[in-house]
């Protein structure tokens, strides 16, 4: 038995960003169920869980569990000890360097492991191996998001609290099966709207929360810019702008009011399928509620006008004063359980330090000098979008890869594989056998989230702690603990003894996180919340109350440009393909693909077919289906339904069998890097 630790544990969610709160019960050698915690230590789920967190940890027992070092000889894997092992890593990342130069390896983190052990990743990047080539999955779900509400309200976060998601007066709900990929979130938004509140959803795709919807817009998809853009022109022709808090609290407002001036109802109805009717509704009843949460996920973020897309809709916010209020606010649903924190808090991001300090900042740079003992490299280095190509062009040569899976999550995944197989050197550390793993010339045993201790960030820039509930399998260690060793073979002795350590270090170099310390947490059931610059504040539940975060104070109108989508259905590929989440399964899937009750529910992948479209194929439920870009194809299950529009077919990201990513294109925002996902033509047969 494992479970040699305790068997019960009051911890947060390991799957989706909510950052539900539970006790987790274990049994003999399994964790078996999840149950609501103390209820003054649940703000973000009130109670509830979704079926993910209350069932879904067959995978932290599974017997697939890497519980052992592995090095590759002869193209096969064989087990070694820790030492061999970490030798090998440390040699194989330093040759490199030594022949190449520190930026010709890379560093990829993960929102699955803890802030501690984020902060730790970015370290070892930044301090021991001196490349400046660092970044995460949040590059690929909300950096689009992170950019756009920099320039307009200063932090790339969520403005407002889960709690006010269920008690505002409105909602604009765009591009995010709430449902599906935040269940508890959309629990709230469902049982608000029941008792009054407007929830208007804009989405291609019917999905659950259209059905509460008090108006529902089945979106073209591809030109979002143009409604949101329209309903600004709607508003301000009819004065229904919120013209004290435009005076006072934001500059530039006439630049985005010349800007809408083109969306007019007929040019929006024609590229967006949004009717005038529709859109004055919306834009009249948004104007003038008293609060308003405007949420949007990857349907908005995963384009290559995303960037654009957000800044409209903070434009929105802007223009109707529905910003730095309770609830009220910009709300991105961020998707893995720890992406806010240690995907972009924590800094293993490669155009800021932890905290969302400047690399241009030398004051930042002296203290995390002072700290370090070593400048940290001061120009944004790679995105992980782009790491790929540097590989194919030679610059990029060795890849360190913590609890992530590019083998199934980048776009267009041929191109992607054979990027990782040309690589020199492939040292991946997780809890299995990872497709990506699969390329490694090292594999480094992890632990799980239920194995470790530490804390998580929320969608709503919320610490909370993890605790753990058994102990990792064999000789697998936790992300921190590996790395400093890591660290150490490489001349860097960081002399953690414990995930408080490194939080002690956070709180000294990230003032954002100042006052967030872990006995605080071990105080405080329900977290605190940033901005918490020292230990007598209380957290930040609203952000901008007393001004957005600029200098002066004032929020940033920034005109958003109407991008254009980089491929449509043409005659060669007539039907368009866009990709998202089930409600059962999570990310690249290797922890739900081995849930036997979440497979039992969705086995495997599958398209969505609109009875139309499924009739001029020639195919019925059930039946599969073959679907080819011009990158490549896979077959899957067809799916006939009219959640999806005709013309069109959606297929689930989290599974190796019918990879949707072979069929994705690598076209790439120009401001956030992020990839378009949910945009690419292909065409479908009955096989
Ligand atoms: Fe976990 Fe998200 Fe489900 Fe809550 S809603 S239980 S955080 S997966």
């Amino acid at each position: 038995a494992r479970l040699s630790r305790m068997d019960k544990a009051e911890t947060t969610c390991g799957y989706c960003a909510v950052g539900c709160r539970f006790d987790l019960y274990g049994k003999d050698d399994e964790v078996l169920a999840a149950r609501p915690a103390d209820p003054e230590a649940t703000p973000a789920n009130d109670f509830s869980t979704c079926v993910k967190g209350k069932f879904g940890y067959d995978y932290v027992n599974s017997d697939e569990r890497l519980d052992q070092p592995l090095v590759k000889e002869d193209g096969e894997f064989r087990e070694a000890t820790w030492g061999e092992a970490l030798d090998r890593v440390a040699e194989g990342l330093s040759d490199i360097q030594d022949q190449y130069g520190p930026d010709t390896v890379s560093v990829l983190s993960s929102s699955k492991t803890t802030n501690e052990e984020n902060f730790a990743i970015q370290k070892f990047a930044r301090q021991v191996l001196g490349t400046k080539n660092i970044d995460n999955c949040t590059r690929l779900c909300h950096s689009s998001t992170v950019a756009a509400l920099k320039q307009t309200v200063g932090y790339g976060a969520m403005t407002n609290r889960i709690e006010d998601i269920g008690n505002t007066d409105c909602y604009l709900i765009t591009g995010a099966n709430t449902t599906e990929s935040h269940p508890v979130l959309a629990t709230r938004i469902k049982q608000n709207a029941r008792d009054g509140a407007d929830l208007f959803v804009f989405d291609p795709r019917k999905i659950d929360l259209a059905e509460h919807a008090d108006q529902y817009t089945r979106t073209e998809g591809g030109h979002d810019i143009a409604w949101i853009n329209g309903m600004i022109r709607h508003i301000v022709e009819n004065d229904l702008q919120d013209d004290e808090f435009i005076e006072e609290r934001t500059r530039n407002f006439a630049a985005v009011e010349e800007k809408v001036q083109e969306f007019t109802p007929e040019k929006v109805e024609e590229l967006t399928n949004v009717s005038p009717e529709e859109l004055a509704n919306a834009a009249e009843t948004i104007a003038e509620a008293d609060t308003c949460v405007f949420g949007w996920a990857m349907g908005i973020s995963q384009h290559t006008y995303g960037t654009q897309t957000v800044l409209a809709l903070a434009d929105l916010a802007l223009v109707t004063g529905h910003l730095g209020k309770p609830n009220a606010g910009l709300s991105p649903f961020r998707g893995q359980n720890n992406v806010q924190g240690g995907g972009g808090d924590m800094g293993p991001i490669p155009d800021n330090l932890p905290g969302y300090q400047e690399l241009s900042d030398e004051g930042v740079l002296e203290r995390f000098e002072e700290e370090w003992g070593v400048r940290p490299p001061d120009e944004p280095g790679l995105r992980v979008t782009e790491m790929f190509d540097e590989v194919d062009e030679g610059n990029l040569r060795g890849m360190y890869v913590v609890g992530e899976n590019p083998a199934i999550s980048e776009p267009d995944l041929t191109n992607a594989r054979e990027s990782l197989e040309e690589l020199e050197f492939l040292a991946v550390q997780d809890i299995f056998m990872t497709e990506t793993a699969e390329y490694a010339d090292v594999v480094l045993p992890a632990a799980a989230i239920t194995e470790k201790y530490g804390t998580v960030t929320n969608t709503e820039r919320r610490v909370q702690m993890v605790r753990p509930v058994a102990d990792p399998p064999g000789k697998a260690h936790a992300d921190w603990e590996i790395v400093q060793k890591l660290a150490e073979r490489l001349g860097f002795d960081w002399g953690y003894e414990n995930p408080t350590g490194i939080m002690d270090e956070i709180n000294e170099l990230v003032p954002i996180y100042g006052g967030i310390t872990h006995e605080r947490l071990e105080e405080r059931g329900e977290g605190l919340q940033w901005p918490c610059p020292d230990e007598d504040h209380p957290g930040t539940a609203n952000l901008y109350t007393e001004g957005f975060n600029f200098e002066d104070g004032k929020a940033r109108f920034v005109p958003a440009d109407l991008g254009d989508p980089t491929e449509l259905p043409n005659e060669e590929f007539p039907i368009a393909l866009t990709s998202g989440r089930v409600l059962y399964h999570w990310h690249t899937g290797q922890l739900t693909r081995r849930d036997e009750g979440l497979m039992s529910h969705v086995g495997e992948s599958y398209a969505e077919i609109h009875p139309e479209t499924a009739g001029t194929i020639g195919v019925a439920d059930g039946e599969y289906v073959e679907v080819e870009s011009k990158r490549g194809s896979i077959v899957v299950k067809a799916k006939v339904t009219d959640r999806t529009a005709p013309g069109k077919v959606f297929i689930p990201m989290h599974f190796a069998k019918g990879a949707v990513n072979k069929l994705t294109q690598e076209e790439l925002d120009p401001i956030s890097r992020i990839p378009d996902y949910k945009m690419a033509s292909v065409r479908v047969r009955s096989v």
